[in-house]
């Protein structure tokens, strides 16, 4: 086996840019200052810590005052789940059942004080019927939460069409945007959207920051508290070398979109296409069109997601399993379920996911290896009978 490595789980994460790791570096040892400090060095922060959040907020068309730095997705997802309720004693929430799992966890555990969900139902390729949104929207109902882009199978929801319903029964809407921020040019005032949670080491930019946008005017609760920091909103020493990366990576993945996007959507339709056509067996999972440019994801019938996901990984070609992604455990995908798919298919899936650094030919190397550790998988399954 030739020793190389292939990296397709840029949906998991991606590398920092190495413009923006430059960027960064003299925040960590020059300009170190804590940007709430009353001297000197506090003020190079707080005036670093101030321009990223003007880059950050003119790149989806906020303003600077409606964008709040977080760790991440996962706890901007969690803020307005629970920032949301707080503000509520009781009342309804409507989320789509294929949210990442930083948003279902949180239900269930709002579930269990005593708030309402629905979970809004997709069809076989993911999408949700922006009419189910509709009919669920009940006198009680506080938040509206469907995601822009679905992490598993890439599948892009009617966004601007639940909005819509959303602001005409007066009902607070967010998108989680983790997935799509970077590739899809999301303006949150053309949008209309009211909150919406987007994370920098999803295009580029470090783990461990991401932003929540907050509509002025929308009711919702801290979900940290502590110090003055973002407008007392959330506490914590501002990690200004993290929102310096953030608001750099965010403002490259704009300029370069349109380039990367075209560049990763030949790469992703030429892989989908051979695997489509000489791999017997197989189910493109997810909406043939309305998906991220970047996303491939198959169930391999008669073989487990894992095994495959191994043998990759000893061939050197990285992926990640949709049973396993989020928690490690293995129980199916609750995406490729909510899909409709049999628990065999929702077990025996693979997202490849691409970046615009992968070459057509990784592409055709990683397909030619696939060939052959599915037909070795199945000579060995008990299920196929070929
Ligand atoms: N939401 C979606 C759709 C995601 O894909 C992810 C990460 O995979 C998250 C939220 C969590 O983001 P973070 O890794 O920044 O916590």
């Amino acid at each position: 086996m030739e020793n190389r490595k292939i990296y397709l789980d840029h949906a998991a994460t991606t590398a920092v840019d190495p413009r923006v790791l430059n960027k960064m570096l003299p925040y960590f040892t020059e300009v170190y200052g804590n940007a709430n400090s009353q001297h000197f060095y506090g003020r190079a922060s707080a005036k670093a810590v101030d321009e990223a959040r003007d880059t950050i907020a003119d790149c989806i068309g906020a303003k600077p005052s409606e964008i709040y730095i977080t760790s991440g997705g996962t706890e901007a997802d969690n803020w307005v789940l629970r920032g949301v309720c707080s503000m509520h004693d009781g009342g309804h929430v409507i989320v789509s059942s294929i949210e990442h799992a930083a948003m279902l966890s949180t239900a269930k555990e709002l579930e269990k004080k005593g708030y309402e969900f629905t979970y809004l139902p997709v069809d076989e390729y993911g999408m949700v019927n922006p009419e189910d949104v509709k009919k669920a929207i009940r006198p009680d109902t506080i938040l509206v939460a469907v995601m822009y882009a679905n992490n598993e199978v890439g599948t892009i929801q009617p966004i601007e069409e639940i909005v819509q319903i959303c602001k005409e029964r007066k009902v607070p809407v967010f998108t989680d945007a983790v997935q799509a921020m970077g590739v899809i040019d999301i303006d949150v005032s053309r949008l209309g959207v009211d909150m919406m949670s987007f994370s920098a080491h999803k295009f580029g930019g470090p783990k461990g920051i991401g932003a929540l946008y907050i509509r002025t005017g929308v009711r919702i609760d801290r979900l940290i508290s502590g110090g003055h920091q973002e407008r007392t909103r959330r506490g914590g020493t501002t990690n200004v070398a993290g929102m310096v990366g953030f608001a750099e990576a965010l403002k490259i993945a704009k300029a370069e979109r349109t380039e990367n996007v075209k560049k990763t959507t030949a790469l992703r339709d030429h892989f989908i296409s051979r695997v489509l056509a000489e791999i017997p067996d197989v189910k493109l999972n997810g909406h043939p069109t309305q998906r991220l440019c970047g996303n491939a994801d198959f169930s391999f019938r008669y073989i487990e997601g894992e095994s495959i996901l191994f043998r990759l990984d000893f061939a050197g070609i990285a992926v990640s399993s949709g049973s396993a992604c989020s928690s490690g455990s293995l129980d199916p995908s609750h995406v490729l379920l909510a899909m409709g798919l049999p628990e065999e298919l929702a077990h025996g899936s693979i997202r490849f996911s691409f970046g615009a650094e992968n070459t057509m030919e990784e592409v055709d190397y990683v397909v030619d290896s696939l060939k052959e550790i599915i037909s070795s998988l199945r000579a060995m399954s008990p299920l196929f009978h070929a």
